[in-house]
């Protein structure tokens, strides 16, 4: 099951995707469930999914205002330097454990929403990411039981101002610009994903290949990183875990590549989807 978050006349909704555009399960549900966060919150992706079987769309994919998958996560967790190819090229030292940021939510942005070319920044570079949503509440979560705690996956784009990135060595500023955050254009639900490390995950900027890789390459991977997260913080249902990118990205190319106004910019995971933003000047 593919789920959305979106906005129609003016109406914050959700619903289930399907071949003719989205039921709009919100509108019967949104009383008792507000967005997807409070869904995963109650363990009822499957009243929701009971909602729209057999309805036809309400409303086509391409007529709404896409929204952030999950809007409101208590947490955006960011893994930073999770595939070889892409800590190689960067020059950062090999680690033993998982390299962790954070994200705001207010930095977040949905499917055909714009990429925010800032002000303050010409730095502008992509990073295509799984990003995994989680629907179970835990701790210490082992890793034989990690991929029961995910609800679904998505498409992530950390999108990153490579200088405020750097400005010294924390780089919160340069992760969590306003517009910054591409996330969907849905949740493929976790039943769809048997493997999420097994999943072709291409960015193309303005239709060129920019990454190709494969979600076998990540060095820590999902079971490892939910694992590792719990056991410091307590992972809750919609938080987002954005599992790192892999090589290729702007910054490292010879001359470097930097995303500006005008710009469309593509991340396309194997059985998850494609999120396309176009870029626009802040
Ligand atoms: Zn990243």
């Amino acid at each position: 099951m593919k789920v959305a978050s979106f906005s129609h006349q003016n109406r914050d909704s959700y619903g289930v995707v399907n071949n003719d555009g989205i039921v709009d399960v919100g509108r019967e549900l949104g009383a008792k469930y507000a967005g997807l966060r409070q869904v995963l919150e109650a363990g009822a992706l499957d009243e929701l999914a009971a909602a729209a079987a057999g309805k036809t769309a309400d409303v086509g994919f391409d007529d709404v205002t896409h929204l952030p998958v999950i809007g409101d996560p208590a947490k955006i967790i960011c893994i930073g330097l999770n595939y070889d190819d892409h800590r190689k090229e960067g020059g950062a030292q090999e680690v033993d454990n998982p390299t962790l940021f954070t994200r705001f939510a207010n930095s977040q942005v949905g499917h055909g929403q714009p990429v925010i070319a800032p002000k303050v920044s010409d730095k502008v570079d992509y990073e295509a990411e799984l990003a995994v949503i989680i629907g179970r509440r835990g701790r210490h979560i082992g890793e034989d039981e990690a991929l029961d705690y995910v609800a679904g996956y998505a498409c992530y784009n950390d999108v990153s101002i490579r200088d405020w990135q750097r400005h010294t060595t924390q780089f919160t500023p340069g992760k969590n610009f306003v517009g910054s955050g591409p996330f969907g254009p849905w949740m493929v639900t976790a039943d769809e994903i048997p493997d999420p490390q097994k999943l072709g995950i291409t960015l193309r900027l303005n239709g060129q290949e920019m990454q190709k890789a494969n979600t076998d390459l990540m060095i820590f991977p999902v079971r490892t990183l939910i694992n590792y997260i719990s056991r410091f913080t307590e992972l809750e249902p919609g938080d987002v875990i954005s599992t790192g990118t892999p090589s290729g990205v702007g910054f490292a190319r010879k001359p470097p590549v930097w995303m500006k106004a005008g710009d469309t910019v593509e991340v396309d995971i194997e059985g998850v989807g494609v999120l396309s933003n176009p870029v626009i000047d802040e």
